[in-house]
């Protein structure tokens, strides 16, 4: 009777151990920030439910001056700029508990990391994004125009010092009907200008990626293309750290 008792409870608790391995597991493959893919460190969650390490968020929305929105679904986020980012509680003393010594080595290098950039210097550019257009009648007498997409910055005339902060800049122009479809082009060398024939203005997102030596996130943001006047532009402020 009594080894029927002893063996009941050593299948029980076999199972409960592969319960607590699963369990476990799926932590190990949850507890991946979805923006460094590395062990979260200060893990913060949005209202829409997903966590990201503290210092990842930050720069994330901060190279997203534009919009703030969640990089995993895209909910806006702009109610983080009048709060104090929470840290979740729970998941960082799990984390510590769990992942002991990963955790303090993460935590040391993302403090040597923030010490690293307040040691370096800000340097502020004014990214222009806009576009110049000529108006022109083809041959079946249809008015088009040849449109030029520029981005720059304010204080580089001849428009290639911009090379040494931004590595390619992908376009993608939307439909201008629901026949055409998406375009993508990529520019790898400044100056960065497309040039292109279109009857009506459309919509154009970029995906601007820096230098690697800048650790910032690829800053997306889109441009309407203006076909009165000369055309126009508007002004991004970015910071780099040099
Ligand atoms: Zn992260
Ligand atoms: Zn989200």
């Amino acid at each position: 009777m009594a080894s029927t008792v002893k063996l009941t409870g050593s299948a029980d608790s076999t199972e409960q151990n592969v319960k607590v391995t699963k369990v476990y597991e799926m932590f190990d493959e949850q507890c991946q920030c979805p923006i460094c893919l590395r062990l979260f460190i200060e893990p913060v969650t949005t209202l829409c439910g997903h966590t990201y390490c503290l210092p990842c968020l930050k720069q994330f929305l901060q190279s997203n001056e534009t919009q703030m929105y969640c990089p995993m679904c895209r909910e806006n986020l702009s109610y983080l700029q009048n709060c104090t980012i929470q840290i979740n509680s729970i998941l960082k003393n799990f984390l510590e508990t769990r992942y002991e010594n990963e955790y303090i080595e993460r935590k040391l290098e993302i403090e040597q990391g923030r010490q690293e950039s307040e040691r370096k210097i800000s340097v502020m550019k004014k990214l222009l994004i806009g576009n110049h257009h000529i108006s022109a009648i083809n041959s079946e007498q249809i008015n088009f125009h040849r449109w030029t997409l520029f981005i720059r910055f304010a204080d580089d005339e001849n428009e290639v010092n911009i090379g040494n902060f931004i590595k390619q800049i992908t376009i993608n122009t939307a439909p201008q009907s629901s026949s055409s479809d998406t375009q993508t082009c990529v520019l790898n060398s400044a100056p960065y200008r497309f040039t292109a024939i279109a009857l009506e203005p459309f919509s154009i997102n970029l995906d601007i990626e820096f230098h690697t030596k800048y650790n910032k996130t690829n800053l997306q943001t889109d441009w309407n293309l203006c076909f009165t006047g000369i055309g126009n532009q508007k002004v991004i402020d970015l910071e780099f750290k040099v």
